[in-house]
């Protein structure tokens, strides 16, 4: 038996409704962001969202698995300094703020789980490089996934696509991406730095989240009072892209992707195979 949770080809088909509605949820999120718009007011909207759909949230109540004081929203909302987890609040968007969107459902016992970073109108050129960076980033790190390739292979991609692009970014470890399934974490955690060739193998059936998360300056973070939101210590931007890919032996299938990650798969050369 595997260490890591093995999907049938109908438990991926399961998992793309959820993986679908988490990525259709995040997009309506992100075509309301706007100035003047608070970040409890998206996290409402998701939670009507999430309602209509028949859906749960992933991560209201999460304890971190580990007794943190449970998350009390469905989005995590993290603007500019901001890293991860921040706590949707009355805070007002600003033209030109860095709005990081986490976001996860579960459907019929499955979950999905993407995040975008998303420039409010009017943001400054470095704000948009770091969110575009971070994005490629994301899509050549899925790319790197593929059956008998390794855990290693994945964060060498994300690495070396950031180092390429914009050297001196910072990659943030203290956060990695993870296997997915009937629970938001699961085994294998998935590194955003590593060597190719090492690591777990990755295997026929497995389902990864992969979200490089990354700073303009350095990648040091500090966590505040709440005990949730992370925030860069040198006060710099913070980016975080994260997408839910079904790995197997015909190729990938981006299930938080609308078109299941087709366009940006062709492009890197990486194979295609949505299963429905
Ligand atoms: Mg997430
Ligand atoms: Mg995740």
């Amino acid at each position: 038996m595997s260490a890591f949770e093995l999907k049938s080809p109908e438990q991926i088909v399961a998992m793309r409704a959820a993986g679908l509605l988490t990525g259709q949820i995040l997009l309506a999120l992100e075509e309301r962001a706007a100035p003047g718009v608070t970040t409890l007011e998206l996290d409402q909207l998701a939670r009507e969202m999430i309602d209509q759909a028949g859906a749960e949230s992933s991560f209201l109540g999460y304890d971190g698995g580990y007794g943190l004081p449970p998350f009390p929203a469905v989005t995590c909302i993290s603007v500019n300094e901001q890293v991860v987890h921040g706590i949707p609040d009355g805070r007002v968007l600003q033209a030109g703020d860095l709005v990081s969107i986490d976001f996860g459902v579960s459907l019929n016992g499955w979950h999905g789980d993407s995040a975008r970073t998303i420039c409010v109108a009017g943001a400054p050129q470095a704000r948009l490089d770091l969110s575009e960076a971070t994005r490629q980033a994301m899509w050549d790190g899925i790319a790197a996934v593929g059956v008998g390739r390794t855990i290693g292979d994945i964060g060498h991609a994300v690495q070396t696509s950031i180092r390429a692009h914009r050297p001196r970014y910072g990659i943030v470890r203290e956060f990695t991406g993870h296997g997915i399934g009937s629970q938001m974490h699961m085994a294998p955690d998935v590194p955003n730095a590593g060597w190719p060739r090492r690591g777990p193998r990755i295997l026929d059936g497995m389902v990864l989240a992969i979200e490089p998360i990354t700073t303009a300056g350095s990648p040091k973070t500090a966590t505040m009072d709440d005990e949730w939101t992370v925030v860069t210590a040198d006060g710099g931007d913070a980016a975080h892209w994260e997408h839910t890919v079904a790995v197997t032996k015909r190729g990938l299938w981006v299930l938080t992707a609308p078109d299941g990650g087709e366009a940006e798969l062709l492009a890197r050369g990486a194979k295609f195979a949505p299963l429905a």
